[in-house]
């Protein structure tokens, strides 16, 4: 059960659609903690650098204008498993076949407009981490704390 570290998007259309709130709401519930938080209006130039990975693809453009369009609120969570944890509070890429209960499963409908992004792997979290925030800007838990909220 490895504590983790993972990027968080609530991205243009979550805010727009005041479910900021109800997006943490469902991480900090689940027992994940964040430990970095901030609204942020990306710039073209950043959207590019963290959707590096889908660059060339038909939905690339679309994908940039949409999380530069207003901004957006990024945060990083630490957990147990966190990683994998919040891609499941997230729910699949493809809303219509999010699970009910998840995120998208219970806001989203269109894939263009999915409402959150999360890290897909520890390298991936780590690269995009990077990214968005200053080590100086993660605030880590009381150890006690953490330790408290996990048992395996
Ligand atoms: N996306 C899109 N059309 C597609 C595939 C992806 O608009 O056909 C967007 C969508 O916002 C998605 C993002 O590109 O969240 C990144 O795609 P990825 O496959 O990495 O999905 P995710 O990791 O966000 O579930
Ligand atoms: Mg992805």
């Amino acid at each position: 059960m490895p504590i983790e570290r993972t990027l968080i998007l609530a991205k243009a259309d979550a805010v727009a659609r005041g479910l900021v709130g109800e997006i943490l709401t469902r991480f900090e519930r689940r027992g994940f903690t964040v430990i970095g938080l901030k609204l942020v209006q990306p710039t073209s130039a950043t959207a590019k650098r963290h959707y590096a990975e889908h660059e060339g693809k038909p939905f690339f453009d679309g994908l940039v204008e949409y999380i530069t369009c207003s901004p957006l609120v990024a945060f990083v969570l630490e957990g147990s498993d966190v990683i994998e944890g919040a891609r499941a509070v997230i729910g699949a890429t493809n809303p219509i076949k999010a699970a009910p209960g998840s995120i998208r499963g219970d806001f989203a409908q269109t894939i263009g407009r999915n409402l959150v992004h999360g890290s897909d792997s520890a390298d991936s979290a780590a690269r995009e981490i990077g990214i968005w925030f200053d080590e100086s800007e993660l605030l880590a838990r009381p150890p006690a704390l953490a330790s408290w909220l996990i048992a395996s």
